[in-house]
């Protein structure tokens, strides 16, 4: 696996109990309402949070909080097997 250079995850808190899982999982932000891969869930080094990938347009934040794995919302699902 690679990490996308696309996004600049400086000083992102991969220890943050609100982190997306890592890999591309489906997820769904139940405040803009869209769904898309983990990966694009960003780290916000000013609000030290992870955010929605519209963040700030939208207020979605925190994996397993606004934004749930859609496979098993019920789930963190941290570790994708
Ligand atoms: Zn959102």
């Amino acid at each position: 696996m690679t990490n996308s250079s696309q996004n600049s995850f400086v000083d992102a808190d991969y220890e943050d109990p609100f982190r997306p899982p890592t890999g591309s999982r489906p997820i769904k932000c139940e405040h803009c309402g869209e769904t898309y891969e983990s990966k694009e869930m960003f780290w916000d080094s000013e609000y030290e949070i992870w955010v929605c990938r519209n963040w700030p347009k939208c207020s979605g934040a925190g994996y397993g909080v606004d934004i749930h794995d859609v496979a098993n919302p019920s789930s963190k699902g941290e570790s994708p097997t």
